[in-house]
């Protein structure tokens, strides 16, 4: 095939794959089994849990894309990562930053308190905890970049360099920025993870995960697991998701410049009191953002001004936002991560994520940008008029 680019590689999977009608979408196989030749003459397919023709054509594009040699689909993000820790020993250590997905980070202590690993949580931007935990020969470190819901920025190349001193493998959540905006593979990473469900997908109606791996024999064994386990995603989710996949390029353009707009006008606003998203130059890995990632994405992250009367105030005033968890989809949403998508985490955790009572994350979708900013402005003025009522 000739060469493409992602965009192209995005529109064009599957097409004209269908060798029975020509169709030119691929079609949906919804069929759980496919029945043999003839005596001991398997086909291609043989039972859905361990091949779909549906899933296989999700799985080969989402494997080009992320620049990987093979993807195994599951039916949801956390089925994906509950897919990699099942590749440690008992005695292996996993690295994982303290400020990642929170039902990640739960995942992953519920799986240690019962012996599947040790796991050791730190601060990814702390020097000191780093020289640490590659002392104690990690079996496979956890990154998360850009970080949830405070946008921190890992250096995956810096640190694929580290691991590769003790031989753990590297698996980056690739999910806030989808891999048209970075593709950890081509930085020495050795897994990408997804929830499909948010920007892959894009039209919040499909929840599902992805494994790639960045070479063979570790993809084989994902896949060998992901069948023995049952984590496997659904035919037609896969169908959803590839047809998704086909605006991905797109849509992420539209993201990132209405994300662009809002974060100009919340940078000069009075009741804004801190503003968190990579593409600004004040932020502390803005320039690790410029080198690793090929755009700055759709999600913004701010503190703002006053107590819960302002917070209540600019929820309510909103009409763009649906106050909604989850990310990427079409749509613009709004979390307060502290009550919301991190709430499984206890107060102290929180503090030491950064995650403030009043922080709100917005996951910036297409709409036309400057009624976007409208809203914004709009909301803000009317929680400024609450600024020391309750705080
Ligand atoms: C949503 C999300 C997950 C979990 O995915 P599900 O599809 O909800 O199971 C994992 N990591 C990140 C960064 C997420 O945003």
């Amino acid at each position: 095939m000739a060469q493409r680019q992602s965009t192209t590689a995005a529109v064009r999977n599957g097409i004209e794959s269908d060798t029975q009608y020509g169709a030119v979408v691929p079609p949906l196989y919804l069929s759980t089994n496919y029945s043999f030749d003839g005596h001991k003459i398997p086909r291609e397919f043989d039972y859905s849990r361990s091949g779909n023709p549906t899933r296989s054509v999700l799985a080969n594009t989402l494997a080009e894309l992320e620049q990987g040699v093979s993807a195994v689909i599951t039916s949801t993000g956390m089925s994906a990562i509950t897919l990699i820790t099942a590749l440690l020993d008992h005695n292996d250590v996993l690295v994982v930053p303290h400020d990642c997905y929170g039902g990640s980070l739960r995942l992953f202590k519920h799986l240690s308190s019962k012996g599947h690993f040790i796991l050791n949580v730190i601060d990814q931007t702390d020097k000191f905890a780093w020289e640490n935990a590659i002392a104690a020969k990690p079996a496979l470190i956890w990154l998360e970049t850009p970080s949830n819901p405070l946008l921190r920025v890992v250096d995956i190349k810096a640190v694929v360099n580290k691991a590769k001193t003790v031989n753990a493998l590297v698996a980056v959540d690739n999910t806030f920025l989808s891999p048209l905006l970075q593709q950890p593979i081509a930085l020495g990473a050795d897994i990408v993870v997804h929830s499909t469900t948010k920007y892959i997908n894009g039209h919040s109606d499909v929840v599902g995960g992805v494994v790639v791996a960045a070479e063979k024999e570790l993809g084989e064994q994902l896949d060998w697991l992901a069948n023995t386990l049952g984590l496997s995603g659904g035919a037609f989710d896969a169908y959803l998701t590839l047809r998704g996949i086909r605006t991905l390029p797109l849509r992420m353009k539209q993201h990132e410049y209405n994300a662009q707009c809002i974060v100009e006008r919340l940078t000069a606003h009075p009741q804004v009191a801190k503003l968190y998203y990579p593409g600004l130059p004040d932020h502390p890995e803005h320039e690790i953002a410029k080198k690793q990632q090929l755009g700055f994405g759709g999600m913004i992250s701010f503190e703002l001004k006053g107590g819960e009367a302002s917070l209540v105030t600019f929820l309510e005033t909103l009409s763009f936002f649906s106050v909604a968890e989850s990310l990427g989809g079409v749509e613009s949403l709004l979390a307060v991560p502290a009550t919301m998508t991190h709430r499984s985490m206890d107060d102290e955790a929180q503090q030491r994520a950064g995650i403030s009572p009043n922080l709100i994350r917005l996951s910036v979708g297409i709409e036309d940008a400057q009624d976007l900013v409208n809203d914004i402005v709009t909301a803000l003025d009317a929680a400024a008029r609450y600024n020391g009522v309750d705080a």
